[in-house]
């Protein structure tokens, strides 16, 4: 069984302060064991929360990063860069970029390889629209984003991701999807990892995200094909965060 993992995304929220409460709170917390927590913070917050957070359970990423290792490309960040700062992981082709920023498949997969050639783990997240699902089209949309990225890998290079799930109708909307509706596409998507091989199936964390809770994550996280949890508006409250990150136990 893979390892559980709560994941925070703080999105364009939070602060250097909210971070060094977040690292204090964490260390001095008590968690089940066996769980991983880590949170993705804005681009500025990074180094004060890797300061906050050694010692303690918390690990570092970032929400996205530049396809390119450097160069002439103002404003972006480079893996590098972030492993600089001290993330160890990485969210790519969340739904805000891929609908905001026009993040295709292609630029899904370049960021991914950029991501793992900088010693990042990248969090791939996947998901279809309320149109999509509304058309019969869930599983073909999920599994064809994971499909466009798993195809330009390697066998090694594959079993370094980390899945998330993330019903773009769920996320920041209030409205979860049913732990049997996410346990469906879960299943999928562990059918669709067997076909690359068994023990990747078998080995990889496939997070659910959308609207997670203190109090629905118990019923989603119990489910056997979800490994954690990618948690956005309740990962800037400590307590809500905490209590998720404890019923993943
Ligand atoms: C997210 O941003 O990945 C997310 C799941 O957000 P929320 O939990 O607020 O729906």
């Amino acid at each position: 069984m893979p390892t559980p993992l709560i994941a925070g995304n703080w999105k364009m929220n939070g602060s250097r302060a909210l971070a060094e409460e977040f690292g204090r709170a964490f260390r001095d917390a008590s968690l089940p064991e066996g769980v991983a927590v880590a949170l993705m913070v804005p681009f500025p917050c990074l180094e004060a929360a890797g300061r906050a957070f050694e010692g303690g359970p918390l690990a570092l990423g970032a929400q996205t990063l530049s396809q390119h290792p450097s160069g002439a490309f103002t404003g972006e960040v480079s893996g590098e860069m972030l492993r600089e700062c001290g993330a160890r992981m990485v969210l790519v082709g969340h739904s805000e970029r891929r609908s905001l920023f026009g993040e295709d498949d292609a630029a899904v997969l370049a960021r991914v390889q950029a991501a793992l050639d900088a010693g990042l783990t990248p969090v791939l997240c996947l998901g279809e629209t309320l149109e999509e699902r509304d058309a019969g089209r869930t599983e073909a949309v999920v599994l064809g984003q994971l499909e466009a990225v798993f195809d330009g890998l390697d066998a090694a290079q594959r079993g370094q991701l980390v899945l998330a799930y993330e019903p773009v109708w769920a996320i920041g909307t209030g409205r979860t999807a049913t732990p049997e509706q996410a346990q469906a596409v879960h299943g999928a998507i562990r059918t669709c990892l067997a076909r690359y091989d068994a023990g990747l199936a078998a080995a990889m964390q496939v997070l659910y995200g959308g609207s997670m809770k203190a109090d629905n994550a118990a019923e989603l996280l119990v489910q056997p094909d979800i490994d954690g949890g990618l948690v956005g508006g309740a990962s800037l409250k400590i307590d809500e965060f905490l209590a998720i990150c404890q019923s993943a136990g």
